[in-house]
This record gives structure tokens, sequence and C-alpha cells, in this order.
């Protein structure tokens, strides 16, 4: 059975008091009102880490993630942040290729490859991002481009190191825009990612959750939710305010 994965990003937002009463907002609501076994994860930027990590204790329901992490090992690299270091933290996810990254830091497929490869090698779960822009969903070459990316930054794993990989398929178009994916270009492009990855992995395809990222908010998580091949979400500006996301969560 895959896992059922709720994922918030809070790229570069918030003040450390702000964050704080978030995460205290979401323990108390997903304490109270969540059921059943969905785990939620809060990708905080790298300086509030360690505060939120802390405030969760030890919360099963809710870990915390990373937004990225460098495909160094260590050394001389100012300003970034290593999987080792996040391993060491026992930060169990991280973000991994989110468009902004491949957008407005150049990062490409071959990059990405090395940072899943650092992630899985610290033991992290990676969150892999997936998704076309706009163009390229109106040229109508959109699953050529997305089976591309899947399998320039995965295709080299094996199936053991494939099943601690969770995929996030967002279209670029969707991100931030407040347009969302329907439900049935979802499923499709879900239902792709998941051939593409058996015609290498074979069943072991079945076994991963692949999650929903672009505009995801509470009045339409349930409809995508309801997808068979959609897993989970990856939730950005939502998942800034506790009520919706939450609501989000509790869709699943
Ligand atoms: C994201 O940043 O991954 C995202 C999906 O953002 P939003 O939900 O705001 O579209």
């Amino acid at each position: 059975m895959r896992n059922k994965i709720v994922a918030g990003n809070w790229k570069m937002n918030k003040s450390l008091a702000e964050a704080q009463s978030l995460t205290a907002e979401i323990i108390g609501m997903v304490a109270d009102e969540v059921k059943g076994n969905v785990k939620v994860v809060l990708c905080t930027p790298f300086p509030y880490l360690h505060p939120v990590k802390s405030q969760l204790g030890n919360n099963d329901r809710i870990a915390v993630g990373a937004q990225n992490c460098s495909e160094h090992e260590s050394g001389a690299y100012t300003g970034e942040t290593s999987a080792a270091m996040l391993a060491s933290m026992n930060i169990p996810y991280v973000i991994i290729g989110h468009s902004e990254r491949r957008q407005y830091f150049g990062e490409d497929g071959a990059l990405l490859a090395t940072k899943v490869d650092k992630a899985l090698a610290h033991g992290l779960t990676p969150i892999f991002c997936c998704g076309e822009p706009l163009e390229i969903r109106e040229a109508g070459t959109h699953e050529a481009l997305v089976t591309k990316q899947v399998a320039e930054s995965l295709f080299h794993l094996s199936a053991v190191a494939l099943q601690k990989v969770v995929i996030a398929y967002e279209p670029v178009w969707a991100i931030g825009t407040g347009k969302t994916a329907s439900s049935q270009q979802a499923q499709d492009m879900h239902a792709l990612i998941r051939k593409h990855l058996a015609s290498k992995y074979g069943a072991v395809a079945e076994n991963i959750s692949i999650l929903y990222g672009g505009s995801v908010k509470a009045d339409n998580a349930k409809e995508l939710f309801a997808c068979a091949d959609v897993d989970g979400g990856l939730v950005g500006g939502a998942s800034l305010k506790s009520r919706e996301f939450v609501e989000i969560v509790k869709a699943i």
C-alpha cells in the first residue's frame, strides 16, 4: 500500500515566531481532527528546521522536511546545506528539483540526479519534483518532458533505492497561480508517470507515492486526492495558513 502524504512547502516565508505559531496550530489540529494513516510533512526554511522539529517532539503524524540540499558531500560551498547535515539533524525529508530551483537556480536533470543520490545516501526521503511549464503544456509535449525529467534524475537508481523516493508532479502553470490542474489532468499525468516507472521497474511502480502540487486548496483537495494515482499533495501557498492546510490534510 502506498503512503499518503501531504507536504507543505513554506518556501521563503515567515519569521521564526510566525513559523512556530503555525506549527503549534497545525500540531493541535492534526492531533484532534486528522484520522487515519496520513503523513504530514512541514518543509520549512533551513533556519527553522531545528526549532520546528523540536516543537514536534516525537509526533508520529507530522515530520519536518528541507526544501533543498547540496549536490556536494561537504566542503567550500558557502551558503549550501548538505544532505549529511540534514541527516545529522534527523530531518527525514527533502524536496529536490522544485520548479523554482530549476527556473531560478538553473538546476537540471543531471544535477538533480546527484542531489537525489546524496539524499538517499544519507537516509533522507527525497520528494522529487517534476512538471511542465505552460508553453510545453500548450504545445502538447508535456508528457514527453515529464517522462524525460523522471528518467534523467531517477532512472539510474536501483529498484530498492527508487522505493525510497516520493515523486511530486507539479505543473509549473499551476504553481502559485490559483490555476489548478483538473482532477482528470492530474490523474492522467500521475498514471503516465507510474506507467513510465513500471516500464523500468515493473511492479515496484505501484509502491511509489506520487503527490500532486499546484494551487491545492481546501476546496479542490478532495477531488484531486480521490484520483486513483494521486497519493497526496505538495502544497505551497495554502500550507502557510493552518486551518486551510489542515482542511487539505483532512481531504485525504
Ligand atoms: C509548490 O510550491 O510546490 C506549490 C505547489 O505551490 P502552490 O500550492 O502555492 O501552487
